[in-house]
């Protein structure tokens, strides 16, 4: 579908390379496995196609931070690598380094020359997909890396790369003993990487992880040692400096991510590559009677999620070519989704943000917070009075339940107008 895009000033850029050598159980994501080197090369090409376009109806913005994700980045080769992101920088106008450009690499796939590669481009910050550090537990996740591989990255990592370093670890794996879990949180209190992201294994639907499970091959934990095992590895972090700063993420002093709070704050990115998302400003048609969120030349400013085909589609169309979907968000799904994701953090959304893009003044969030028990209970009390909606602990903690709530309460929850999107008020990104 053809989409009229507004420019934007600046703005964040997510790609996704799309490519994997193997299946890890436990994953949902869209991947593709067993692409040779000319079909990889061909999706590079395409995407600094699309690159192209979509700087020039943005026209020109400053890229804020890039975020290149998959998939399995670290197994393009680093001289393909390199032919990309600079390609990259040159077709999004990036004259100034880029305040946070993260790649994603497995164990098994870093080498000093995908780090080379990517440190010459820019790139500087590498997030790392670990996991556990145990055989057994590798396995049962179908991870191509052992826990040699893992050594030997962190080793590679530690002589060639100068950029900073996140790692992936995940709790809750089927079979998980007390003792493999405090092993894993030894090795990462020595690795003391700057920012960790913890997850708790989800088995996800349709997944081989799922089908093991279905069949009695593995037993998942309960689901009270899934949470015990992932608080005691939460508390674990925090007790040794770490900064609990959202629901999965963990941060050393200046070392939180300022690419994910895009996301979070709902701010505007664009999704590069086969089956990324992004969500842009669009102009609707014009209709001359919005008083809020009116564009210059009429119509409104409207957030779209543009979500890019599998593959094969990608490949077959152009860049130009309306072959991704375009999904204009209303303003309550907005709303939900400004607060779905800002109170997983510990900063909440703001009450300039919610008063300037969303019309919700003081008084407005003491009604909704008056119809809401779920979220009134948890709020963190502290940050309302800086002026910020967050959730204490626990209801972090407790988030989907809060949000479910809320959910009900916003289908009939009136807003004072159209949101004004995608106008940032509270400048918090500018202060990070
Ligand atoms: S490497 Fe990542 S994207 Fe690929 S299958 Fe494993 S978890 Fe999924």
């Amino acid at each position: 579908m053809p989409v009229a895009i507004a420019p934007v000033s600046d703005i964040s850029v997510y790609v996704h390379i799309p490519f994997c050598r193997s299946r890890c159980s436990y994953c949902d994501f869209y991947f593709e496995v067993g692409a040779g080197s000319a079909l990889i090369s061909r999706a590079l090409d395409r995407v600094l196609e699309e690159a192209a376009w979509f700087a020039e109806r943005l026209e020109g913005p400053r890229i804020r931070t890039i975020y290149i994700g998959g998939g399995t980045p670290s197994l393009i080769p680093a001289p393909e690598l390199e032919r990309f992101l600079e390609g990259l920088r040159d077709r999004l106008g990036l004259s100034a380094p880029v305040r946070e450009w993260t790649i994603e690499a497995n164990p098994e796939s870093v080498s000093e020359e995908f780090l080379a590669a990517a440190a010459g481009a820019g790139v500087n910050r590498l997030s790392l997909g670990i996991q556990t550090f145990h055989n057994d537990l590798l396995r049962r996740l179908g991870r191509r890396a052992n826990a040699d591989a893992i050594d030997a990255a962190l080793e590679t990592i530690a002589t060639a790369w100068k950029g900073r370093l996140t790692v992936d670890l995940m709790t809750g794996i089927p079979g998980e003993t007390p003792d493999e879990l405090d092993g894993d949180l030894a090795r990462l209190s020595l690795l003391r990487p700057g920012h960790v992201s913890l997850y708790s294994l989800t088995v996800e639907p349709g997944t081989p992880l799922a089908r093991a499970i279905d069949r009695g091959r593995l037993t998942p934990l309960s689901e009270e040692e899934q949470d015990r095992s992932w608080i005691e590895a939460r508390d674990l972090l925090v007790s040794s400096g770490y900064r609990w700063y959202e629901v999965s993420n963990f941060a050393l002093a200046g070392e939180e991510s300022v690419h994910n709070p895009v996301y979070w704050r709902s701010e505007p990115y664009l999704g590069l590559g086969p089956g990324a998302v992004g969500t842009v400003p669009v102009r609707t048609a014009p209709d001359g009677a919005s008083p809020r969120g009116s564009g210059a030349h009429g119509g409104r400013i409207v957030a779209a999620r543009l979500t890019n085909p599998d593959l094969a589609t990608y490949l077959a169309g152009s860049a130009s070519e309306a072959t991704r979907d375009v999904e204009h968000l209303d303003d309550r799904t907005l709303l939900f989704e400004h607060f779905m994701l800002g109170l997983r953090t510990a900063r909440g959304v703001t009450m300039d943000r919610l008063a300037q893009v969303f019309g919700l003044d003081a008084p407005a969030v003491e009604r909704l917070l008056a119809r809401c028990p779920a979220l009134r209970k948890r709020i963190d009390r502290g940050a309302l009075a800086e002026g910020r909606v967050a959730l204490d602990d626990e209801g972090r903690l407790r988030v989907n339940g809060v949000l479910v709530a809320l959910a009900e309460v916003l289908d009939t929850f009136e807003l004072a107008g159209p949101v004004l999107w995608p106008a940032r008020t509270d400048g918090s990104d500018r202060r990070r």
